[in-house]
């Protein structure tokens, strides 16, 4: 692979003990499996949810936030971990652009195609923050978006179980592990590490999805290797 889009959840930057940006949070082995990934010559674009702060759709039509401002709420912490990511991989040395479908201050870039390609002819790093910038949508829908637009031949997507299973490995003993599926098997069996927008959108373009644990060390040249438990959703 020439070049690849990583998708982070925002609880990534949630410390061990829960804590927002507490600094024991799991997000400095991630930048150094980040690092390990330009060393090894593979071009990357980022993602980083906003979930540790908020997620619009986990607000109910009743809840006392309105859709509508949890979801403006949801992209603004996008953007926010967004600049602390850009901040902890430039620290380690990398070169690195937060872009947005927002308009934002604090040194961050539009997100249209012209900007994005001449990103990457710097060779830089892309963050995309803001997600599409609209509601309704999450940041899974955008990394497909991002990943068509940066030209990246894969999504990687760091989770917290290390792959696909039938039912949630966390509740149930007996879940079993689907290492690969088609984006149709995915949509059908309901499978819900990524929403069925994005899967719908990766299977358009042809994107192939990996999803592997981020606790893994070098969770991320690993699974360009195949060198990691993983699932693939990929194929028609
Ligand atoms: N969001 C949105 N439009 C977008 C992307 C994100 O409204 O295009 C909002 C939405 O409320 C979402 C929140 O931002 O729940 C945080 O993003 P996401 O849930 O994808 O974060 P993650 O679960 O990956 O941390």
């Amino acid at each position: 692979m020439k070049r690849v889009l990583i998708k982070i959840s925002g609880e990534a930057l949630t410390s061990r003990s829960g804590m927002d940006y507490g600094a024991d949070s799991r997000i400095f082995e991630i930048c150094q499996a980040i690092k390990q990934v330009v060393e090894n010559g593979v071009g990357i674009s980022i993602i980083v949810g906003g979930g540790n702060i908020i997620r619009g759709a986990e607000c109910g039509e009743n809840a006392w936030i309105k859709r509508e401002t949890a979801d403006a709420l949801g992209m603004l912490a996008t953007a926010m971990n967004s600049i602390l990511l850009r901040d902890l991989l430039t620290s380690a040395g990398l070169e690195v652009t937060v872009v947005s479908s927002l308009r934002l201050p604090f040194d961050i870039e539009s997100n249209d195609v012209y900007s994005v390609r001449r990103l990457i002819s710097q060779h830089r790093i892309i963050i995309f923050a803001c997600g599409v910038g609209l509601p309704y949508f999450s940041t899974d829908t955008m990394a497909v978006v991002a990943a068509s637009l940066s030209m990246s031949d894969a999504i990687l997507k760091a989770t917290k179980t290390d792959g696909i299973y039938d039912k949630d490995p966390n509740k149930y003993d007996d879940a079993v592990y689907i290492p690969k599926l088609t984006y149709q098997e995915a949509l059908q069996r309901n499978i819900r590490i990524m929403d069925s927008q994005a899967f719908a959108l990766a299977e358009q373009r042809q994107l192939p999805i990996h999803i592997f644990s981020m606790y893994e060390p070098n969770c991320f040249a690993r699974s360009i290797c195949n060198d990691i438990r993983q699932s693939v959703v990929f194929g028609r």
